[in-house]
């Protein structure tokens, strides 16, 4: 079922990202830190940005209970949600990435697709979000699938690939020739670019980095961040797979930011808030786009819960 994404009256538009739930069969306690956050913000839409799920799930039955699992506190709210997938996702190699995707799919609240399909990368699409009193496109959504693990004779982690990147580049224009201007536009993702460390270091960054930086070792000419750049549609690239980073910065015009990590199911720390990056854009102007991390035991969250 398709719903329209849309700036609510007030117009306004506010995205919850939670990334590296982990889930399995058994019921995590991220669930329950998704439904908190959830009450608190009250989103127009949830993106969960990979490792959704991962390897202890040894069955069928298993990851289709792990993905209803994700799936209820958006559902039980009748909320919106997206997904892409992370390194982890299909590890426990009983269903392929379209299967889960299906499953996903067929819930009633989850827009996520398919969309282009390019060596292993399952789900790389789009999505426009509306404004409050017409059919405007005010931003668009860019959702990707970052991949998994290099060649051995590279070592770490995959990069996006250059199919994907003029994938990206062929939409973007697309919509520039459609709407006859540029729409300001937010990507997602599981694995940061090679550039994060470069802000990290040159840039004025907002947040903690208590994580190394795992991004690809590769970034062929410079890779989707210098298109990014010539395309001028992106104005932010949020992530996960690094658990204990959460932070953001801006480098050469783009915001570069990271969601820290929702789950209990990977690696973690009792000392290292669970929680989600919030993103609230305005519909008056899109492109100054607010965020914000709302975490288990932060503030107003822990007053409202404990
Ligand atoms: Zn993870």
């Amino acid at each position: 079922m398709d719903f329209l994404l849309k700036f609510d009256t007030k117009g306004k538009f506010k995205i919850v990202q939670f990334t590296d739930i982990h889930e399995g069969p058994e019921l995590d306690e991220g669930i329950s830190v998704m439904r908190k956050i959830l009450d608190y913000e009250k989103p127009n839409l949830v993106v969960l940005t990979g490792d959704n799920i991962d390897g202890k799930c040894k069955t069928a039955q298993d990851v289709k209970m792990a993905i209803s699992h994700i799936a209820s506190p958006m559902e039980n709210r009748k909320i919106p949600w997206t997904i892409v997938f992370g390194n982890h996702d299909d590890e426990h190699g009983i269903m392929s990435k379209e299967e889960m995707m299906k499953f996903y799919m067929s819930f009633k609240y989850n827009i996520s697709q398919i969309g282009y399909r390019t060596f292993d990368r399952v789900g790389n699409y789009n999505l426009i979000v509306e404004g409050s009193k017409n059919k405007t496109p005010v931003i668009n959504l860019y959702f990707i699938d970052s991949g998994k693990y290099a060649p051995f004779f590279v070592g770490g982690y995959n990069w996006i690939k250059l199919t994907q990147i003029l994938w990206y580049r062929k939409i973007a224009l697309g919509l520039k020739q459609r709407y006859n201007k540029i729409i300001p536009s937010l990507m997602y993702f599981h694995i940061p670019i090679p550039e994060y460390k470069k802000a990290w270091r040159r840039g004025k960054p907002k947040g903690e980095k208590l994580d190394s930086i795992d991004s690809p070792l590769i970034n062929i000419c410079g890779g989707l961040f210098r298109v990014l750049i010539n395309t001028k549609d992106v104005i932010g690239v949020f992530v996960g797979h690094d658990h204990f980073n959460n932070f953001v910065v801006k480098y050469k015009g783009i915001l570069l930011g990271y969601a820290g990590y929702t789950g209990y199911g990977g690696y973690g720390d009792s000392k290292i808030p669970r929680g989600a990056r919030v993103i609230l854009v305005n519909e008056t102007n899109p492109t100054d786009i607010k965020t914000w991390l709302r975490r288990e035991g932060d503030g107003e969250l822990r007053k409202l819960y404990n």
